[in-house]
């Protein structure tokens, strides 16, 4: 094994390995890493008691285990940022919804302690890196981000902003890469997934209707 960091993603790691890919060992036990991620969610009380646990759960690890960087991400550190960074002393790094990418800062010891950005300016790319951590045979594809509706109960549009579309060019090329590294199972994810595309212009929101399925032939 290479000489990196250890690193676990507790409590919905599906966004940290696809940004650490190559910098770090992903381990299985969080005693054993050297770096914890916790990927928050601060949709429903529920959620965000379980995502306060988890950290105070893992920033127990930099008593007793190998824990050097406690690193809280997600939603929850977008909502909250100021009152988290006060109230938790042991959290070493703070990273909002769209600052996946900012792992390589904090991994390379010159982050600062809050990296919370602008959501609304964040969309996923293709050539963004990226592991699958669902197993090599289905994967999940970001096909847009944020929303434009405004249902009284959802925090979503304030946390993610606005409609914002991966053209489909772009998202065929993601699924290629999967198709060849073994997936056979795709699914599409988005906040409002019948809303895709209408932000964007008719020539970005399509392949003329052939590029699908020709990431199924060449499986
Ligand atoms: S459509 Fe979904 S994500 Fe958008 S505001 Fe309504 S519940 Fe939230």
């Amino acid at each position: 094994m290479p000489d990196v960091p250890k690193t676990i993603g507790a409590a919905g790691a599906l966004g940290v390995g696809a940004t650490v890919r190559g910098t770090v060992a992903l381990v299985e036990r969080p005693e054993d890493a050297e770096i914890i991620v916790v990927n928050t969610c601060g949709f429903i009380g529920e959620a965000k008691k379980e995502s306060i646990e988890t950290i105070f759960e893992m920033a127990s690890h930099k008593e007793s285990g190998s824990c050097q960087k406690l690193v809280v991400a997600g939603c929850l550190s977008q909502r909250h940022p100021a009152e988290l960074a006060a109230e938790m002393p042991e959290v070493d790094h703070f990273l909002g919804s769209s600052d996946m990418l900012g792992l390589r800062a904090v991994l390379s010891g010159k982050a600062e302690r809050m990296l919370v950005g602008d959501p609304a300016s964040w969309l996923i790319r293709s050539t963004d890196p990226r592991s699958v951590s669902t197993g090599k045979a289905s994967a999940y594809v970001k096909i847009a981000e944020g929303c434009n509706r405004s249902c009284s109960f959802c925090v979503i549009p304030a946390l993610r902003g606005k409609q914002r579309s991966r053209t489909a060019d772009d998202i065929v090329r993601e699924v290629e890469m999967l198709a060849q590294g073994g997936a056979f199972e795709i699914n599409l994810v988005s906040q409002d997934t019948i809303a895709y595309g209408r932000d964007l212009p008719a020539g970005e929101r399509s392949c003329d209707g052939s590029a699908f399925s020709t990431c199924t032939r060449r499986r």
